[in-house]
């Protein structure tokens, strides 16, 4: 410690002690309790009236009697984040066969399966999208009445992963696709994320423009699925880094311009090129693709005079983009000449996916599908209801 510095307090907040915290604590279990037994007795009185109504409708899963007696009730306790609810389902016995079951579970919502209130679900899952699953469990449990194993929220991140469907592409917008490596599956690189997204300008949120992005297709693995996926949806647009060929895809393809720069340095190192002077080839590339009017021209001379220089790699790259360097300016429509909208996206990816553990290819996909339906599709068809996927 530095002289004069302050010395923390142990704790952040006030302790338990004084008495308006611990007269809070108190009610708020007092009053927890109260409406965990009303809901409860409320439940059974629906159970009777409902039994009394359908009995003659009912049958016996083993035998398929209508022949059913009430036969007391079975306790079912539920997790939720104000702590474990007890609640009652009916029981009944078949005259024909003697077989015990509960009729009314799935028309009141219980099936045996369920185990946690559809909040505490979905608590937990926002959670687990942001955080590895054990953090996530453990902030859960210190956080919230409740608890849900770090497996049980890989279990219901995946549920809710199968469920969920990406949406078709709306006419007109461009589309960006991006890959990254991330830390899964049995190959010592890891293996491939492929995204694709459409962007266009959204409204200035505080004098700042937006973004508007909606999630089109996200798998892990070979490029050829997203190939399929974008092949069937038929772009007009699309924005690309050059890592794959997209010309056959897509109507207009356009390669990023600041991916362009970038990448030159590589290929000026490899033609022996010195760094100081790289980064004024970088500049000077970066004029040319930037000039709206005759950039293509220059674009050309500036190959050529690669060529000149025996820039054999540097040239090559900027030959095999050439045509696809001004497609934004030459077919219009395009809302964006860059990949940086989803640049912005594979970084909060990266940021979810490396958390030091090697991912089944399959895991870290069911994860990053969710967590970009919530970021970008979520609102866009339906909010997801979990109590329709979960059941
Ligand atoms: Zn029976």
């Amino acid at each position: 410690m530095l002289p004069g510095e302050q010395s923390l307090p142990e704790t952040i907040l006030v302790p338990d002690g004084t008495a308006v915290n611990q007269l809070f604590a108190y009610l708020c279990r007092q009053a927890d309790k109260k409406v965990f037994r009303d809901q409860a007795y409320l439940l059974q009185e629906i159970q009777l009236h409902w039994f009394s109504k359908l009995r003659s409708a009912l049958q016996c899963p083993q035998c398929g009697s209508n022949k059913l007696i009430r036969k007391g009730w079975r306790s079912r306790r539920l997790k939720s984040s104000r702590g474990k609810i007890s609640l009652f389902v009916l029981q009944a016995r078949c005259k024909s066969c003697g077989r015990y079951f509960r009729p009314l579970n799935e028309l009141i919502g219980l099936p045996f399966a369920v185990r946690f209130t559809d909040e505490l679900v979905q608590k937990s899952v926002e959670v687990g999208l942001q955080l590895s699953f054990n953090k996530s469990a453990a902030i859960v449990k210190k956080l919230t009445g409740g608890t849900i194993s770090a497996e049980g929220l890989r279990r219901k991140i995946c549920q809710v992963a199968d469920s969920l469907s990406f949406p078709g592409l709306p006419a007109g917008k461009t589309v960006l696709v991006d890959s990254t490596k991330v830390k899964a599956g049995q190959k010592q690189r890891g293996a491939s994320v492929h995204l694709a997204i459409t962007a266009e300008e959204g409204s200035k949120k505080a004098g700042r423009p937006s973004i508007k992005k909606r999630l089109l297709h996200l798998h892990v693995g070979g490029v050829h699925r997203l190939y399929n996926v974008l092949s069937a949806l038929q772009p007009k647009r699309l924005v690309h880094d050059g890592g794959e060929d997209y010309t056959v895809i897509a109507k207009h393809s356009q390669r990023c311009r600041w991916h362009l720069v970038h990448q030159l340095k590589h290929y000026l190192w490899q033609d022996g090129v010195p760094h100081d002077i790289r980064g004024r080839c970088q500049e000077s590339l970066q004029d040319v693709l930037w000039d709206k009017r005759h950039g293509q021209e220059r674009l050309a001379t500036y190959i050529k005079d690669l060529e000149k220089l025996g820039l054999k790699q540097s040239a090559t790259h900027l030959k095999g983009a050439e045509k696809e360097a001004f497609t934004f300016k030459k077919k219009g429509g395009f809302a964006f000449s860059t990949t940086s909208p989803i640049e912005r996206e594979m970084r909060e990816l990266n940021r979810r996916a490396d958390v030091g553990v090697r991912w089944s290819e399959k895991g870290v996909e069911n994860v990053l599908k969710v967590l970009f339906h919530y970021r970008l599709n979520a609102g866009l068809i339906n909010p997801i209801r979990l109590t329709e996927l979960l059941r």
